[in-house]
């Protein structure tokens, strides 16, 4: 799971299993003026079920980071970014040249142990909880939904970040009020529940819907402020959906026409019974799934 290429200048920092995190080699080094700043580099790596998979996706990574900025700049809210190749001279004078595309300069938060889901849709996790129970996260919803169905309001369903290693884990939003105090729980609650309603009509306005998405938020040291942190409204952290499909489909699958990694878990179900190493992902899944990440990009975007 380790990189492949450290910059020059800079230390690995960590690994996830999508991104790579790098410090500046010298503390002294005042990076664009950032401050305590760090490089968070989106790697091609592909996960699904929590397995990185092999070989990765070409340009996935430059998908992830051209769409976070793009969502950064449109959403007017506080975050953590100080430059990206995306701003020009400036942008590009403080990132390594190699892995500039893929990559952001942002601000070091203190991060909120809570990621911050909205489900505006039913489906996923999600679905087969109301399958069983008629809820979502013990949210009670009303009886009759089916699979891909719009949810009668947005719903926040936050989860606990499990450290390195373990499954994050769905709480209430009583255990944020706990583990944050009530003041950011509400603050960071409130926030994904406007962002996603923004994010969720621009989408509309693409012939997308955001059937559901993930923030992190941290407080910047400094400030106090809390802003928005690691990659934002990307098919990593999202659900997209073909609009047109939605209404036309027939079968969930018909309906549910996603812009992310879904063809390489169905592919991964179909050929693996999910113990030992998983298999190398065939060609025509990686060139799919690759178009796919672009597709998106376009259409967000519209370049
Ligand atoms: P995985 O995605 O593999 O389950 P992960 O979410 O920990 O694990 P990545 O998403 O690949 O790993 O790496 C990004 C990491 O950087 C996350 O832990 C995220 O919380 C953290 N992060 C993002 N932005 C900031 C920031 N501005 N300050 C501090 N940490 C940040
Ligand atoms: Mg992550």
């Amino acid at each position: 799971m380790s990189t492949n290429l450290t910059p020059a200048g800079w230390n690995h920092l960590y690994s996830g299993k999508v991104r790579d995190l790098f410090e500046p080699a010298s503390p002294a080094t005042d990076v664009a003026g950032a401050g305590d700043a760090m490089l968070l580099v989106a790697s091609d790596r592909v996960s699904a079920y929590d397995y990185v998979l092999s070989p990765g996706i070409p340009g996935k990574g430059e998908v992830l980071t051209r769409l976070s900025l793009w969502w950064f700049d449109k959403l007017g809210v506080p975050n953590h970014l100080v430059a990206s190749h995306a701003e020009g001279e400036r942008g590009h004078a403080a990132l390594p040249p190699e892995i500039a595309e893929r990559a952001m300069l942002v601000k070091k938060l203190d991060m909120f142990p809570v990621e911050a889901v909205v489900r505006g849709y039913l489906t996923g996790s999600g679905w087969k909880e109301y399958e069983q129970n008629g809820t979502v996260c013990d949210i009670p919803l009303p009886s009759g939904l089916q699979n891909g169905d719009r949810l009668p309001e947005p719903l926040y369903t936050p989860a606990w970040k499990a450290p390195l290693g373990e499954h994050d884990e769905n709480i209430s939003f009583e255990r944020t009020v706990e583990l944050i105090g009530e003041e950011d729980a509400a603050a960071i609650r409130d926030l994904a529940l406007s962002i996603y309603a923004k994010a969720a009509s621009t989408a509309e306005s693409r012939g997308l819907i955001l059937a559901d998405t993930k923030f992190e938020f941290g407080r910047d040291p400094e400030t106090g402020e809390i802003a928005l942190a690691d990659e934002v409204l990307t098919p990593d952290s999202s659900r997209y959906w073909d609009a047109n499909a939605w209404t036309s489909g027939e079968t969930p699958e018909q309906r549910m026409a996603s812009f992310d990694k879904q063809i390489v878990r169905n592919w991964l179900t179909e050929n693996w019974n999910m113990t030992g190493t998983p298999p190398e992902l065939p060609p025509e899944i990686i060139e799919r799934t690759a178009n796919r990440y672009r597709e998106l990009l376009e259409r967000v975007t519209g370049n």
